[in-house]
């Protein structure tokens, strides 16, 4: 807080402990409006001036209270009491998760069971007293909450794992894998880069032209949106020019499933087997190519099917949209001149805010539906009448139709690709022909049937057939509601060198 340069720089570094309700939908979870601020501290006080335990002594007492006793809320003239069950991480050593020693996770391309801590050897551990040999420096705070221990409530961060962390240095050591065997050069890596169509969902997270130097040194620096997005259109940007038999892009393949599964906000059944072969494949790979040892991030991924399996999908209990919350503070911070006693300055503000969303009424995201300009559209004599009578009723006479529309944070439009179904064969894709909002303000959408050929494991994407005349069978169109679709996330069809056309998802569905 307060000015980086001045002389007085982190004096006011503050520390922020933020929670959220895992049992939001999920895509109201990272929406900034709905992470909150549980606990602001000094960070200089913590560790210097008083213990963990001091510090954290009151914040632990509010969860047991929450816990123990819970709120009440009342809906609708009746009182209910809700009990809140917590779980949250605390980082001192390497591995929070197992008792590897340093130079075994070095090599080591799975998990050892044997060596996962638990309630009593992390008892005997810190009976041992000594932070060098075991890795615990003292008892954690909030293990004084009921039902959390924490070797049994373990999380990771995806963020600072994979897009900060392996994703970074694979992809530099793929680039200039690729680059050396003569398949293209950087130049051209990134001519391609600048002219990918990265469409409606991903053009926030365009990746910078990758430079040389960061190549050289091993570790490609870019956001963590930005690598994302990299990682996840290279297949696209460069696939048709790498030979299917390159292990370098076996390695980008196997770092990509990885990704997607991650990033699943909905998981299957024994998607933690697969992650950790997928981990043990991409770590046995990357020890191959790279001819060094695995850095502490590649050792944590082998822990992410047992996450995944305990907590459920990996991105939800992501940091990344914890840190985009910081800015929320710092603007606060920013507009007042006063530094006496910031952080009750900042808590009582952030309280006003509370207050006013709870006398507003408002809903857990302020706006779920924006509209472009909409025109009006009479389907009962625009559109021939079997379509009209596959309609819901609020459409059968007039309706609003729109070119483009916001609807729960996520942008839709004409033309784009959503996915309608996910069958044996594959994902059934479909594009978007019209965008009806009637009475109930819940947007309904028209598609034209989309072929799938189907899945190309090189390009790691769809193979599709897109019909671009401008005329519309009406007889084959299918219609669907927003909240009715196999998958929100909408994809744009991307026609390659090959001349062929594919269609690629996000995420693992
Ligand atoms: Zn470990």
């Amino acid at each position: 807080m307060g000015n980086p340069l001045g002389s007085h720089s982190g004096v006011h570094k503050m520390g922020c402990v933020y929670y959220t309700i895992a049992g939001l939908p999920p895509e109201y979870l990272s929406s900034l409006d709905n992470i909150f601020t549980a606990y602001l501290f000094h960070s200089d006080d913590r560790g210097n001036k008083f213990s963990n335990d001091q510090i954290f002594s009151s914040l632990v007492k509010e969860i047991i209270d929450l816990q123990e006793n819970g709120v009440t809320i009342n809906i609708r003239f009746e009182r209910y009491n809700w009990l809140f069950c917590i779980s949250c991480f605390s980082a001192n050593h390497y591995c929070r998760i197992c008792r590897l020693y340093k130079d075994d996770t070095k090599k080591m391309c799975h998990e050892s069971e044997l060596s996962i801590r638990n309630v009593q050897n992390y008892e005997s551990d810190l009976a041992v007293h000594n932070v060098s040999y075991t890795g615990i420096n003292e008892p954690c705070i909030f293990n004084k909450i009921p039902n959390f221990h924490v070797t049994e409530n373990i999380v990771c961060d995806f963020m600072h794992d994979i897009p900060e962390g392996v994703a970074r240095y694979d992809m530099a050591l793929i680039i200039s894998g690729l680059i050396e065997q003569n398949y293209f050069s950087l130049a051209e890596l990134n001519k391609r880069i600048l002219l990918f169509n990265y469409g409606v969902t991903e053009k926030k997270n365009t990746p910078p032209l990758i430079r040389d130097s960061d190549i050289k040194k091993g570790c490609i620096i870019m956001s963590a949106s930005e690598t994302l997005c990299l990682a996840r259109y290279f297949s696209l940007i460069v696939g048709e020019l790498v030979p299917y038999d390159s292990i370098y892009w076996k390695l980008y393949l196997t770092l990509h499933k990885i990704i997607d599964l991650c990033c699943a906000t909905k998981i299957q059944r024994d998607s933690d087997v697969l992650l950790n072969s997928l981990v043990s494949e991409h770590n046995r790979l990357f020890l191959v190519l790279s001819k060094s040892n695995l850095k502490p991030k590649y050792h944590l991924m082998a822990h992410y099917g047992r996450i995944l399996k305990k907590n459920g999908p990996i991105i939800l209990t992501s940091s990344i949209r914890f840190e985009a919350k910081h800015k929320v503070l710092k603007a606060i911070a920013n507009a007042i001149p006063c530094r006496i006693n910031l952080g009750y300055t900042l808590a009582y503000k952030l309280q006003l805010q509370m207050v006013a969303r709870f006398l507003s009424n408002l809903s857990l995201n302020v706006q779920d539906l924006k509209l472009g300009l909409g025109k009006d559209v009479h389907t009962y004599a625009e559109f021939p009448h079997d379509l009209v009578d596959k309609l819901p009723e609020e459409f059968k006479t007039d309706c609003l139709s729109f070119a483009w529309l916001e609807y729960k944070g996520i942008y839709y439009r004409k033309h784009i690709l959503l996915v309608l179904e996910n069958n044996l064969d594959g994902l059934i894709f479909g594009e978007v022909v019209f965008i009806f909002v009637g009475k109930s303000q819940i947007p309904f959408f028209l598609f034209k049937p989309v072929y799938t050929v189907g899945f190309d494991n090189h390009f790691h994407a769809f193979e599709v057939v897109i019909d671009n005349s401008n005329s519309i069978n009406y007889s084959k169109l299918t219609g669907c509601y927003v909240n009715e679709f196999y998958d929100i996330t909408p994809t744009v069809p991307r026609v390659l060198g090959n001349s062929k056309t594919y269609a690629t998802i996000r995420y693992a569905l």
